[in-house]
């Protein structure tokens, strides 16, 4: 168990998925979750089921690639549970898969709007009111891809490596005041994403059984642990859920 009560979360792309699983954890811990995503309906319905099992949640609509959405949504964490203590940047796409010869400009470009710059407007976000409170957790989901590279995911390998670089940028600039910014790589994960990457057939990861995936609810364990003084040792740097030791203090296995 770890104690994050009375923290107040705010996690992107919770309308299902790594999200969902982390704003449930983050709520089963004693933490206040304010989940946003696009699908109003679908984090509108987590909320709901958070509240009716006696835990603190609110929905907010938002668009990672709009900064201003993102503001809108940090704004909402402030007026609902009066302030924001961890930031947990999840929202991110890996559609269309596509080598870069064939691939749409425009499209490759939306990835790195939602996965780069969703995680900047983030971090630029929620900083000053943690400088101000001289604390606060800033979770990055991260990816192997983040150092590796795989036929039709120029995309998301380039803009997973740009989350990492934020995530090192922000530890080295913010770090000394107070701030935890983290990374998690969390391996492969059974959700909607792999079920799209298995559609596409273009690569190794494509071929994998979907057995290997671990569950979702792990990696929201995972967050939750990032956010307690464990988190410290992963300040500036992706830590990795492939890690046998991280899953056991995870208390995984
Ligand atoms: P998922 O099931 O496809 O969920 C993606 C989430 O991101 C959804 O809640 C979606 O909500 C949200 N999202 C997408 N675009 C958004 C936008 N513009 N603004 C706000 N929210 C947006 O995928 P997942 O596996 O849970 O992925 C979560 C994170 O884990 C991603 O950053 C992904 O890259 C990373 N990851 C996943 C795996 C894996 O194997 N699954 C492995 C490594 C890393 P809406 O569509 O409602 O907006």
């Amino acid at each position: 168990m770890f104690d994050l009560s009375g923290q107040v979360a705010l996690i992107t792309g919770a309308s299902r998925g790594i999200g969902e699983a982390a704003a449930r954890s983050f709520a089963k811990y004693g933490a206040k979750v304010v989940l946003a995503a696009r699908s109003s309906g679908d984090i509108e319905r987590i909320a709901a089921e958070i509240r009716d099992n006696g835990g603190a949640a609110a929905a907010v609509t938002c668009d990672v690639s709009s900064y201003e959405d993102v503001t809108k949504a940090v704004q909402f964490c402030v007026d609902t549970f009066g302030g924001i203590d961890i930031l947990v940047n999840n929202a991110g796409v890996i559609e269309p898969i596509s080598r870069i010869d064939s691939s749409d400009p425009e499209e490759w470009s939306k990835v790195i709007d939602i996965n780069v710059k969703g995680v900047y407007y983030g971090i630029r976000a929620v900083v000053p009111l943690m400088l101000e409170k001289g604390a606060g957790t800033i979770v990055n989901i991260s990816s192997g891809a983040a150092v590796g590279a795989l036929e039709g995911w120029s995309h998301y390998c380039s803009s997973k490596a740009a989350a990492l670089s934020l995530t090192r940028c922000a530890d080295k600039e913010f770090g000394d005041m107070g701030l935890r910014i983290v990374g998690l790589s969390p391996g492969t994960v059974a959700t909607q994403m792999q079920v799209d990457i298995k559609a596409s057939g273009i690569n190794p990861v494509s071929q994998l059984d979907p057995s290997v995936h671990i569950p979702a609810e792990w990696v929201g364990e995972a967050i939750c642990w990032l956010c307690t003084d464990a988190g410290d040792a992963y300040r500036g740097v992706d830590c990795s859920l492939r890690d046998e030791d991280v899953r056991k203090a995870v208390g995984l296995v």
